[in-house]
């Protein structure tokens, strides 16, 4: 079973450790940086952005941090963690830094103020069957994607139809809605799959180094 962590500075960590573990997964909580040692994967959950990166500096996380993402660290950020991993942010406040790895630029609270949430059905790149329910909590949008980070779903109708709401680069996941709240642990699974992958190429990148 893979190991993943939770950064449980802020937002809505519980919901992601129980989804995390209804995937086949053990979910750890991380607020040291001696607890990313000894993780295969790790989320960022939803919350406030702003906060998140304060906290990520005060707990003295956010350079350790940024240097296993570096490395590879695979992780999946919902909402504000997928803030918190997009390379370039519009409508942050001054000095708002993110630790960065997808390349994408995201649009904060882009949704609109009159809909500060709403509910729709994704089709999801990755997640075959039936569409996914996606709540959207003050959210995000990807307002441009680079030629590295691969678009997985955009809304289909209404007023943000086209707007891109889940991107993937390599062990990088990331999702402008909150599936920790619905029960449909789909996204969360291929999430640890994700885990699962990476690990098994490290492992035979350690098999052929020792025989190569
Ligand atoms: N609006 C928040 C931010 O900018 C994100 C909201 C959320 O994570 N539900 O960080």
């Amino acid at each position: 079973k893979p190991t993943i962590g939770v950064l449980a500075l802020q937002g809505d960590v519980r919901e992601h450790v129980l989804a995390l573990e209804a995937s086949g997964a053990d979910a750890v909580l991380v607020r040291r940086a001696r607890e990313l040692e000894d993780i295969d994967g790790l989320v960022i959950p939803g919350g406030e952005s702003t906060t998140i990166d304060k906290l990520l500096r005060a707990f003295e996380l956010f350079e350790p941090l940024q240097e296993r993402l570096r490395a590879g660290l695979p992780a999946y950020g919902s909402c504000a963690g997928m803030i918190l991993l997009a390379d370039r942010v519009l409508g942050g406040i001054a000095g708002q830094r993110t630790l960065g790895g997808l390349d994408i630029t995201v649009r904060r609270n882009a949704f609109g103020r009159q809909v500060d949430s709403f509910e729709t059905d994704l089709t999801i790149d990755g997640i075959p069957g039936d569409p996914v329910h996606a709540v959207f909590i003050r959210a995000p949008w990807v307002e441009q994607v680079g030629p590295r980070a691969e678009v997985l779903s955009a809304v289909s109708g209404g007023p943000a139809a086209g707007r891109i709401v889940a991107v993937r680069q390599g062990g990088l996941l990331a999702t402008s809605f909150h599936p920790e709240v619905t029960g449909d642990t789909r996204v969360h699974k291929l999430f640890v799959q994700i885990v699962r992958d990476a690990l098994q190429v490290r492992a035979l990148d350690l098999k052929v180094g020792a025989t190569g």
